[in-house]
């Protein structure tokens, strides 16, 4: 099948019109991130800075970018003139950074929390109890150039459907618990990023509301990086 019949079966069957798709496009050539635009997709994301910034200046300045991969500090002001959503927070030094370069370029940065569920110790993110930390720390109350959305994480690489419905689960009831505890009045705080193409199905079954799908859209990666960055 092709990009656009994938895109649109997808959106016709699997992903319900509740759910944000985010099209994952790293490693991709632009023309194939051009045939799922001419598709109607306008929401991709990318994992490496570099690759992100020349897609960004290649192709039409409506779509929006979303970085999902880990982002080092040195890097943000590359992409803070344009980025939609920065996925990948991991620390408070971070989204310190990430708000000094949004005030230079006189915006408000959308980004997620990246939380660690994985049963990996290769995978980035924050605590549970590390996030928390974050959001009650008087340094996050003094960015006024950042805006916490919500949530993303990515689950262990397994088959296993129950221990992935278990980390999934785990993330929605945090997820529920900190829109209660932090963010009770703010509407803006409501994305949970949970899923990729192996498991987005039982992602949304347990309250994900944003899946990020590169295979399933684009077909496999043959190169795992595109460049080094
Ligand atoms: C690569 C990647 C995806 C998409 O993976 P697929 O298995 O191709 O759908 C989703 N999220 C993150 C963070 C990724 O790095």
């Amino acid at each position: 099948m092709s990009i656009a019949d994938n895109i649109k079966s997808l959106k016709k069957e699997t992903v319900p019109i509740k759910v944000t798709l985010i099209a994952v496009s790293k490693t991709k050539p632009a023309e194939e991130v051009q045939e799922a635009y001419d598709a109607g997709q306008r929401l991709f994301g990318e994992n490496m800075v570099q690759e992100l910034v020349e897609k960004y200046e290649q192709l039409p300045k409506d779509i929006q970018w979303h970085l999902i991969g880990h982002l080092q500090s040195n890097k943000v002001k590359y992409i803070a003139p344009f980025i939609s959503m920065i996925q990948s927070v991991d620390s408070l030094k971070l989204l310190q950074e990430i708000n000094k370069h949004a005030l230079k370029s006189n915006r408000v940065i959308d980004c997620l929390l990246q939380i660690y569920i994985a049963d990996e110790e290769t995978k980035f993110g924050l605590g549970f109890d590390e996030a928390i930390e974050l959001l009650r720390s008087h340094e996050f109350a003094a960015l006024k150039n950042i805006r916490i959305r919500g949530l993303m994480a990515i689950a262990t690489n397994t088959d296993n459907e129950k221990q992935l419905k278990d980390e999934y689960y785990e993330l929605k009831i945090f997820f529920d618990g900190i829109k209660q505890s932090f963010f009770r009045k703010d509407d803006n705080f409501n994305t949970l990023s949970m899923g990729m193409s192996a498991d987005y199905k039982l992602a949304i079954e347990q309250g994900s509301n944003m899946v990020r799908l590169g295979s399933t859209i684009f077909g496999q990666r043959v190169i795992k990086h595109w460049k080094n960055n």
